[in-house]
């Protein structure tokens, strides 16, 4: 990752006497992908409105490249250099190529520069063939894609997105989110990307910031924030996962053996990528004082790092190699005689894991 290249401090934005923003401080750096991940409601397309400067803070300030930004020809010089994209598409009436078009022609660029810029973009997103087709022929995936193209062609330096994939179905959005990930790393951008859906966020985030009635509540890498949620509102909203990231080491008849920390895990998932995020939750995972004799996949002997009292059950943090937890309820814990510092068997079947491609 490069240097800051976007940050604001102090940010606040108000209606009337409610804070829908407050913000004390938040950057990203060039090259990097920043997810901010929220509930509906928490501020974050009136954050992206005030990053865009189609909107204006009640108090704050905002720096591009370390300096402050103030004036509005300054404001107006670096939204150019922005691109918003919005959850619809909002297609002009005309054709593919056009519509991708627009935004350089009223920037004055030369036809044959427009034409060799629009047909590069469409090939970025694969929608070559669509050029001369209509907007309002195109399929939900299909006009989003024309979407981004329409801003990519313009070279954005900053790249916000607003829950892109919303009006998507299933499984356009894993193909979209895969191939926009690629692309912005291919184009080296710089992204602020905000969604409401966790596995957009683990999928996609370099950095991840949760946003939570205003406030970014906490930040970090998403393996760090998902597994040590700061507060129990960030635990409640990000689930109750154990998330891990793993390189693949093989991959035989729906089988992927994936090396995580200093151990191995199996997952029954189709797999393409080489890096993963592994995704478990705490119910999934059976102790025993013995292996388990049912022989799942997954059966390690682990280290008991700490045992909390969690509603009903308790939650055991294991060190297995990879940190894992588990959920056992009272009796259980007696029964097994649980305590810090014992080791356990611990195991879990290849179908119970969760994975989500990364690169
Ligand atoms: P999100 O994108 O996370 O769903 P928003 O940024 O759209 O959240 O909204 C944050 C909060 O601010 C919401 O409670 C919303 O009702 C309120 N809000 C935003 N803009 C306006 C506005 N122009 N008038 C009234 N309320 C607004
Ligand atoms: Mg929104």
């Amino acid at each position: 990752m490069g240097k800051t290249i976007l940050a604001v401090k102090d940010l606040k934005y108000q209606l009337g006497e409610r804070f829908v923003l407050n913000i004390p401080n938040w950057e990203v750096a060039q090259g990097e992908i920043y997810v901010i991940l929220g509930p509906n409601g928490s501020g974050k397309s009136t954050f992206l409105r005030l990053l865009n400067f189609l909107e204006f803070p009640t108090q704050g300030k905002i720096f591009f490249q370390g300096n402050l930004v103030e004036g509005k020809a300054q404001r107006f010089s670096l939204r150019r250099q922005m691109s918003l994209v919005f959850q619809e598409s909002l297609l002009f009436n005309s054709t593919v190529f056009d519509n991708v078009a627009y935004g350089l022609k009223i920037r004055g660029v030369k036809p044959g520069e427009v034409k060799q810029r629009v047909n590069k973009a469409l090939a970025w997103l694969k929608i070559e063939h669509l050029a001369d087709v209509p907007a309002y022929l195109l399929s939900g995936g299909e006009a989003q894609r024309v979407n981004l193209a329409r801003s990519l062609v313009l070279k954005p330096l900053i790249f916000l997105l607003d829950e892109p994939l919303a009006n998507l179905d299933a499984p356009s959005r894993e193909k979209f989110l895969l191939e926009s990930k690629r692309l912005f790393r291919q184009l080296n951008l710089t992204v602020v990307y905000v969604t409401h859906e966790r596995e957009e966020a683990l999928f996609l985030a370099d950095h991840l910031g949760i946003l939570i009635n205003g406030y970014l509540v906490q930040e970090g890498k998403p393996e760090e924030v998902f597994n040590f949620p700061a507060s129990e509102e960030v635990a409640r909203f990000v689930g109750v996962e154990t998330v891990l990231e793993g390189k693949v080491i093989g991959e035989d008849n729906g089988l992927v053996k994936v090396a995580v920390g200093k151990g191995e895990i199996e997952v029954a998932a189709q797999c393409q990528a080489r890096k993963v995020i592994l995704c478990l939750r705490p119910e999934e995972v059976v102790l025993s004082a013995q292996p388990n004799k049912s022989s799942p996949r997954n059966q390690v002997k682990a280290l008991i790092k700490k045992i909390i009292p969690f509603g009903y059950f308790h939650k055991v943090f294991l060190d297995a190699g990879f940190p894992l937890a588990a959920f056992v309820t009272k009796p259980a814990l007696e029964e097994l005689n649980l305590a810090e510092g014992k080791e356990i068997w611990a195991s879990f079947k290849a179908t119970a894991v969760h994975l989500i491609e990364r690169e």
